[in-house]
Order: structure tokens, then C-alpha cells, then sequence
């Protein structure tokens, strides 16, 4: 199956999250049906990447939104430490500086938007500023409600200058996301995510899916799709999201530049270089 397909919203589609499994995991039993697979995913991730960053051609803009504990960091850390860093690069969205807030929103976005050969994964991303932003009322409405076709804007010049994009959410249940917490509190190595927002967002709940559903209706495009990930189950969420991008690398026709000097020359003096050493020893 097509993991692209199977999870991608289409322009326009009317998604409630409610009817959205997020324990759904295809037909693997569980993480050890799926190790391989993953594998291979992982292996062709790195190939991929290294084609399109020699190539320079295109460049590959991955966002990640999730609410708390929706895996944001296990997905980067799933996907990223299959490429090689030297082409790679992370870039998380906390509540604007000074600065940052002095200026319009997507001036701290674009600056660092991937250039031509570069992987670069949004943990968090510009969507927060129709999120976050919506539910707490940072900024009002008649602000907040123009951005959507300002983001659509800025994607397709993106687009135009050969970066892709593909936006994931992944996609928790609160059940789940409680179940997070407790691990959380009772893991000294993961208390430090903990935050004291923590709680009082999760009481946001309803307003998050709310907003989310309307991100989904107005700026999943055919060039920029959202995709909805399954997310209980962090080794589906990490399958999926890998093969998604594994699919659409897979589609672009990558191939490693032709070699710009006369390969049969250099072998010749390659094989010259090699008798001459054997000769001195
Ligand atoms: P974390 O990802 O856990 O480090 O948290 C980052 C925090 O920054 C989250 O609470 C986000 O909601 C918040 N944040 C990110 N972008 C924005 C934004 N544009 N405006 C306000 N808060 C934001
Ligand atoms: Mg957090």
C-alpha cells in the first residue's frame, strides 16, 4: 500500500479527527513484524539523501505538529539518524523572541527553509502561528484568519523553488497522551520534557482539533499535502512517516551528478601511480 496515499489529506477534504484511529497499524503485529521493513526504509532514506544532496537540485522541507507528547522528537530522531548529518538540519519553533515577534510571522520560517540539496525537518513550524496562536488568543482574530492564505502563499514559492514539502501530524489519542505523561513523571531521563503547560493545553483539547481540522481543510495542497499518522503506536508512526518520505523521494528520479572529469584518464593514471609504488617497494 501506498503510505502516501493512504494517509494524505486531500485539498479540500473535511477531516474529523474522532473518526481517525490513531492506534491503527496496518497488518503488523507489532514492532518486531515491522523491524525490517523499517530497516529498509531507514537504509533507502540514506540513499536518497545523500543523491539529493550531491544533486543540489531539489531541496525537502518536513514539518512535524503534534499536540504534547504526540512523538515529535522520536520521529526526528527515528528519521534524521538515518542521513547523514552533513545535508541534514533541525530546526524547532518555540514561542517567538523579541525579534522574531517584532517582524511578520514567517519572516523566522523562511530564513531557514531548506536551500537546494538540503533535508530540513520543522519540529514545530508556521502552522503554530494558526494553532497556538488561535487557541490562546495571541493575536486576534481578524490577524490569525489571513494567514492561512499566507501560508499557502509562501508554500507555493517554495514549491516554485524546487522544495518539496510534506506536512505530518501525528496523531495520539488522550488516552494515550495521559499515558505519555505518567511515563514522563515516573522516568527521571524524561522529566525534563515536562512542562507546566503541559496540563492546561491538554485541557485545550477540543480547541486544538478544532484548529488543526481547519488547517487540514484549508492548506493541505496537491504540492504540500498534510498527512494524518497513526501515532499510539511510536514504531507504526515512525514506519509511516519514513516511508512517506522514502515514496516521494523515490518519485522524484534522483541520480547522482555525471562525473565532470575523464574517468577512463584518471584510472590510467591510477593504475600508473599504483605500478610505480609497487616498483619502489
Ligand atoms: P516545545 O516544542 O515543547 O519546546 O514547546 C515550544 C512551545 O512554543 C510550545 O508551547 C509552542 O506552542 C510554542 N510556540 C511555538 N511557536 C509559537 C508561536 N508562533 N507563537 C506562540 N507560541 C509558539
Ligand atoms: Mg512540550
Amino acid at each position: 500500500m501506498n503510505y502516501g496515499e493512504r494517509f494524505r489529506v486531500r485539498p479540500g477534504a473535511r477531516i474529523v479527527l474522532q473518526e481517525i484511529d490513531p492506534a491503527f497499524k496496518d497488518h503488523y503485529d507489532g514492532h518486531k513484524d515491522a523491524a525490517d521493513e523499517l530497516e529498509h526504509c531507514r537504509a533507502r532514506l540514506g540513499e536518497l539523501q545523500e543523491m539529493l544532496y550531491v544533486e543540489r537540485k531539489h531541496s525537502l522541507l518536513i514539518c512535524l505538529q503534534a499536540l504534547d507528547t504526540g512523538g515529535k522528537d522520536g520521529t526526528i530522531q527515528h528519521c534524521l539518524s538515518a542521513m547523514n548529518p552533513q545535508g541534514c538540519r533541525v530546526q524547532a519553533f518555540r514561542q517567538p523572541s523579541a525579534e522574531e515577534a517584532a517582524h511578520d510571522f514567517l519572516w523566522r520560517i523562511h530564513r531557514v527553509a531548506p536551500a537546494r540539496g538540503e533535508i530540513v525537518i520543522f519540529n514545530r513550524s508556521h502552522y503554530e502561528d494558526v494553532l497556538v496562536v488561535r487557541v490562546h488568543n495571541l493575536a486576534p482574530r481578524e490577524v490569525w484568519s489571513r494567514r492561512y492564505d499566507r501560508i499557502n502563499a509562501f508554500e507555493q514559492g517554495c514549491i516554485e523553488h524546487d522544495t518539496h514539502i510534506l506536512k505530518f501530524y501525528l496523531h495520539i489519542s488522550s488516552d494515550e497522551q495521559l499515558a505519555r505523561f505518567k511515563a514522563r513523571l515516573e522516568d527521571p531521563a524524561k522529566q525534563w520534557k515536562i512542562s507546566e503547560a503541559d496540563y492546561a493545553e491538554r485541557k485545550r483539547w477540543d480547541d486544538y482539533r478544532a484548529a488543526y481540522e481547519e488547517v487540514f481543510a484549508r492548506c493541505s495542497t496537491e504540492q504540500a499535502p498534510w498527512f494524518i499518522i497513526p501515532a499510539n503506536h511510536k514504531w507504526f508512526r515512525n514506519l509511516a512517516v519514513a516511508r512517506i518520505v522514502v515514496e516521494h523521494l523515490e518519485g522524484l528520479g534522483l541520480r547522482y551528478p555525471k562525473p565532470t572529469v575523464d574517468i577512463a584518464r584518471i584510472r590510467r593514471e591510477y593504475h600508473a601511480a599504483r605500478e610505480a609504488t609497487a616498483r619502489k617497494s
